[in-house]
C-alpha cells in the first residue's frame, strides 16, 4: 500500500479523499493555486504545496508542476478526483514514465472512452445497447442531412471529445440541421480542439440513468446499480438520486450484468460510470466517464462502501473489497449540488461566506470545502457542496432532505438552494415522475 498519496484536486472532492488516506493510515498531499492558499483542502492534508497562479491551466491542469509536486513530497500515486486532469490521457502516461501511480484506469482506457464515437464502437461490440445513430463520424452536412431522413428528425449532433454538456445541438427538421451541425463541430472544436462530430436519435422523454461499475484490472467487475440524474439544466445534472425510482429489480440486475461484463472483458481498472438515455424501458448507451464521478455518494450511502478507499485498494495492486454477491441495496440516498449561483439566471456568485453551517443528523452527509470566513475565489467550478440524505424509503429520504436544506446556512452569497427547496413542493419531484427535459421546462415558467 502506499505511504502518501498526492491529490491533484481542489474543494470538496479534495477533501473527499483526503478523508479516504486518512482512514487507511496514508499520509495525503494537496495542491494548490495561488489563489487557494486558504483553501481547506489545504489545511486538512498532511502537506500541501503551492503548484501555481490562479488560472486552473497554470495550476491544477499543470503536470510538470504535479509530477514535481509529487518528487518534493516523496508521494507515490495521484488522485485525481473529477474534472481537470481526471480524464486526460496525456497526463496518465506522464505519470506512469515517473513511476508514479495514477490513481484510475489506464491511458488507454481513458482514450477510448473519451471520444465518444469509439466509446459507442467499443461499447457495441461489448454488447452494450446504444442510442440509433450514424456509423461514427459525419464529415459534412450533406451527410448529416441523408442521416437526419434515415434516422427520422429530431436528431441531435454531438462533438466527439464533447463534455460537460458542451458541443451538442438537436435539430428537429431538415431546415435546422445545417446550423446545428456547424455550430455543434465549432463548439467541439473551440472547446475540445477536436471538431468531429457524430449523429444520434434525439430522444424526447428519456431519464438519464447511469450504472456505477467498478473493475479490479485483472478481469473481474461488479456493478453499483444506478444512479438517475435526470433532473439538469443544460444537460448538467442538479439532483441525483439512488436507486432510479423508475427502475426494476429485474432491470438493475440485467443492465448491471451487462455493464460489468463489459469493463471485465476489457481489464478495465477501478470506478468507472455508463450513462444511459432510458425510455420504454430500453437503455441507450450514451458515454462513459472513467473516474470518480460527483454523484458517487448516493450510491456509496446505499451500498455502504467507500468507492475512493476501493480506488486506492485497486490502484495499489490489491483486490477489491467486496464481490458481486456482498452488494445489496439499503434504502434510499438523494444528492443536490449546491452551487455559488445566483438564480435565476445561475450567474457565478464568487465572493466570502459571512456565516456556515452544515446540516447533520441520521442520514445526512454534507460534502464541502466551505467554512466561516472562506472567500470562495472566482476561477474555478460553482460546485460550493453537495448535500447527500439516506433514508430506508424514498419519501423518507426526500423529508430528510428536506429537513437538511432548512438547517444549511450559507450567508454571504447566493447559492441553489432556494431552487431546492422549490423543488421539494413539486408533485413530479415528490412522484420522481420526470425526464431529462422536465427541470428545463419547469424553470422557463416558475424562476
Ligand atoms: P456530456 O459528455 O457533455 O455530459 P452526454 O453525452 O453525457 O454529454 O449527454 C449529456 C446529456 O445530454 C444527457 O444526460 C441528456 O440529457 C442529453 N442527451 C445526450 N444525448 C442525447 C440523445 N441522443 N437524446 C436526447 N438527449 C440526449
Amino acid at each position: 500500500m502506499f505511504d502518501r498519496i498526492l491529490i491533484a484536486n481542489r474543494g470538496e472532492i479534495a477533501l473527499r479523499v483526503i478523508r479516504a488516506c486518512r482512514e487507511m493510515g496514508i499520509e495525503s498531499v494537496a495542491v494548490h493555486s495561488t489563489a487557494d492558499a486558504d483553501a481547506m483542502h489545504v489545511r486538512m492534508a498532511d502537506e500541501a504545496i503551492c503548484i501555481g497562479p490562479a488560472a486552473g491551466t497554470e495550476s491544477y491542469l499543470n503536470m510538470a508542476s504535479i509530477i514535481a509536486a509529487c518528487e518534493v513530497t516523496g508521494a507515490q500515486a495521484i488522485h485525481p478526483g473529477y474534472g481537470f486532469l481526471s480524464e486526460n490521457a496525456n497526463f496518465v502516461q506522464i505519470v506512469e514514465d515517473h513511476h508514479l501511480t495514477f490513481i484510475g484506469p489506464t491511458a488507454e482506457h481513458i482514450r477510448v472512452m473519451g471520444d465518444k464515437i469509439t466509446a459507442k464502437d467499443t461499447m457495441k461490440a461489448l454488447g452494450v445497447p446504444c442510442v440509433p445513430g450514424s456509423d461514427g463520424g459525419v464529415p459534412d452536412v450533406e451527410s448529416a442531412l441523408k442521416i437526419g431522413e434515415e434516422f427520422g428528425y429530431p436528431v441531435i449532433i454531438k462533438a466527439t471529445a464533447g463534455g460537460g454538456g458542451k458541443g451538442m445541438k438537436v435539430a428537429h427538421n431538415a431546415n435546422e440541421m445545417k446550423s446545428a451541425f456547424q455550430t455543434a463541430r465549432a463548439e467541439g472544436k473551440a472547446n475540445f480542439g477536436n471538431d468531429e462530430v457524430y449523429i444520434e436519435k434525439y430522444l424526447t422523454t428519456p431519464r438519464h440513468i447511469e450504472i456505477q461499475v467498478f473493475g479490479d484490472g485483472k478481469g473481474k467487475a461488479v456493478h453499483l446499480g444506478e444512479r438517475d440524474c435526470s433532473l439538469q439544466r443544460r444537460h448538467q445534472k442538479v439532483f441525483e438520486e439512488a436507486p432510479g425510482p423508475s427502475i426494476s429489480p429485474e432491470e438493475r440486475a440485467k443492465i448491471g450484468k451487462v455493464c460489468a461484463d463489459a469493463v471485465a472483458q476489457i481489464n478495465y481498472i477501478g470506478a468507472g460510470t455508463i450513462e444511459f438515455l432510458y425510455e420504454n424501458g430500453e437503455f441507450y448507451f450514451i458515454e462513459m466517464n472513467t473516474r470518480l464521478q460527483v454523484e458517487h455518494p448516493v450510491t456509496e450511502a446505499i451500498f455502504g462502501v467507500d468507492l475512493v478507499r476501493e480506488q486506492i485498494r485497486v490502484a495499489s495492486g490489491m483486490d477489491m473489497s467486496f464481490g458481486q454477491d456482498d452488494l445489496e441495496i439499503n434504502g434510499h440516498a438523494i444528492e443536490v449540488r449546491i452551487n455559488a449561483e445566483r438564480l435565476p439566471n445561475f450567474a457565478p456568485c464568487p465572493g466570502k461566506i459571512t456565516a456556515y453551517h452544515a446540516p447533520g443528523g441520521l442520514g445526512v452527509r454534507m460534502d464541502s470545502a466551505l467554512y466561516n470566513g472562506y472567500s470562495i475565489p472566482p476561477f474555478y467550478d460553482s460546485l460550493i457542496g453537495k448535500l447527500i440524505v439516506h433514508g430506508r424509503d424514498r419519501n423518507e429520504a426526500l423529508a430528510r432532505l428536506n429537513r437538511a436544506l432548512g438547517e444549511l446556512i450559507v450567508d454571504g452569497i447566493d447559492t441553489t438552494v432556494p431552487l431546492f427547496h422549490a423543488l421539494l413542493a413539486e408533485n413530479d419531484v415528490l412522484s420522481g415522475d420526470y425526464n431529462i427535459h422536465w427541470l428545463e421546462r419547469w424553470l422557463e415558467t416558475n424562476l
